[in-house]
């Protein structure tokens, strides 16, 4: 799971419940919500010691995105499908590190120990500083071409100053901060050099001006390096005279963070992945199951971002239902909640297809009915704002090793990894077997169930 402190935005009011999908009404007399046959059919056969061996194998080296470790992590992953005779595909992205290796602001022989700003372009500049206040659109002066623009933080984003005064053609922008803490502020997408000073700085400059002209050298040195990391993809396709036409997505993120193990964030979805595709296979289905891991969620689901854009606008109308698996075996996350502390997580905090039919599974297979609540911060997010029902099935809150160098092996829960395996496998397979809609009609069909929202903290 990426580490992100503010709340995700809300994107999408009013999604799509449903595209076509028919599953379980409770219009008829509630059933006894024992495990049904269909249950015990597939998901008997998960196999929680599987799945330890995967995250044993992943957790043995880091695989943090862009490193060999994720290479090998993609390998086994890729083998595993391959072994299966899943139609498997590697998919490459470019992810971009960038590495300040000079910054620097000096006036008249004296270095002020600026900081370059995060997205500066490079460039060595010397030229007289013209003092443009706060760069406000339409308020810089023409005066300002060639020379470098001296900006004071406020009102409107760095980004922008920087935009509203290259566009005037000044050829560096030195800022200072509108109060006395620091000046390490913001983010400056241009091709100029962008060096940020303190307030005090820049205010003794402001009076330097005054009695004349002031030259600064601007020397910024910022090296972009540009790593690939992977999507790895898995295609089961339905019988041909059966076909619903329609696709259901499992996913989880095969990357660690820097140095980390990963043994729960996130080969403990991976596994969970490689195993559902080790049942599905052998079990009649009538619509596509996709089995996904992504590459770069620890740098801000870059992998399933890409993933999603690449798709043909064919594939993403077909497409059904989400079910994102990240975090699903830390035997001390989830506190006392029941289930260990399962929850389903939307990014808008609305019930969808994904969390009404985990729930159901969840609550005729273990008696609970996991609760949902609004979480982005993994991989679902890309396809929820593509208008996919999808959910994030995690523990929460996260436990002790979450990102840590000790989220290792020996904090899984075998029983976590096959109950959550199982919710999603009975869930998914509600969507995919063939005689859903037959079954919707029947004594025998998994009913719906209550669950609630609850608000609960992810870490
Ligand atoms: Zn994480």
């Amino acid at each position: 799971m990426f580490r992100r402190k503010t709340m995700i935005t809300v994107l999408a009011t009013g999604m799509l419940l449903s595209s076509g999908v028919v599953y379980a009404q409770t219009n008829s007399a509630p059933h006894a919500q024992a495990s049904t046959a269909f249950d015990n059919k597939v998901i008997k056969k998960i196999s929680a010691e599987n799945m330890y061996n995967t995250i044993k194998y992943l957790s043995s080296v880091p695989r943090e995105a862009g490193t060999e470790g994720e290479v090998r992590g993609v390998e086994y992953i890729e083998g595993q499908f391959k072994s299966l005779g899943l139609e498997t595909r590697r998919i490459p992205f470019p992810i971009y590190d960038y590495k300040t290796k000079k910054q620097q602001a000096i006036v008249d022989g004296v270095d002020l120990n600026g900081r370059a700003f995060s997205g500066s372009g490079s460039g060595n500049v010397t030229a007289e500083l013209v003092n443009v206040g706060k760069a406000l659109a339409g308020t810089v002066p023409d005066e300002v071409k060639g020379k470098i623009a001296l900006v004071v933080r406020g009102d409107i984003t760095f980004a922008e100053k920087v935009q509203n005064v290259a566009a005037k053609g000044a050829v560096g922008i030195l800022t200072y901060n509108n109060s006395p803490n620091g000046n390490n502020f913001g983010q400056a997408n241009g091709e100029i050099p962008a060096v940020a000073i303190t307030q005090a700085q820049g205010q003794e400059l402001v009076e330097k001006l005054k009695n004349g002209p002031v030259t600064a050298t601007l020397d910024v040195d910022i090296q972009t390096i540009e790593k690939t990391s992977y999507v790895v993809e898995a295609k089961l396709k339905p019988n041909k005279n059966k076909d619903t036409g329609e696709i259901v997505t499992i996913g989880a993120h095969h990357d660690s963070v820097p140095n980390g193990p990963g043994a729960n964030d996130d080969a403990s979805g991976v596994s969970a992945v490689l195993e559902l595709a080790r049942i599905f296979v052998n079990t009649p289905i009538d619509t596509e199951v996709r089995f996904l891991t992504f590459g770069s969620e620890e740098r801000g689901m870059k992998g399933s971002s890409y993933y999603v854009s690449q798709l043909p606008q064919s594939d993403t109308d077909r497409m059904v239902a989400h079910f994102q698996m990240d975090m699903i075996g830390g035997a001390e996350a989830g506190e006392d909640h029941p289930l260990g502390g399962l929850i389903m997580y939307t990014i808008d905090g609305h019930k969808n297809l994904v969390t009404d039919l985990g729930a159901s599974a969840s609550s005729r297979m273990y008696d609970v009915a996991v609760p949902y609540g609004q979480l982005g911060r993994s991989d679902h997010q890309p396809f929820h704002d593509v208008g996919i029902p999808s959910a994030l099935f995690i523990h929460s809150p996260v436990e002790p090793q979450y990102h840590k160098p000790t989220d290792t092996l020996e904090h899984i829960s075998k029983e976590k990894l096959q109950q959550v395996a199982s919710i999603v496998g009975a869930s998914a397979y509600q969507i995919v077997r063939p005689d859903t809609p037959a079954l919707n009609r029947a004594h025998v069909s998994p009913a719906s169930v209550d669950y609630d929202f609850e608000n609960r903290p992810v870490d």
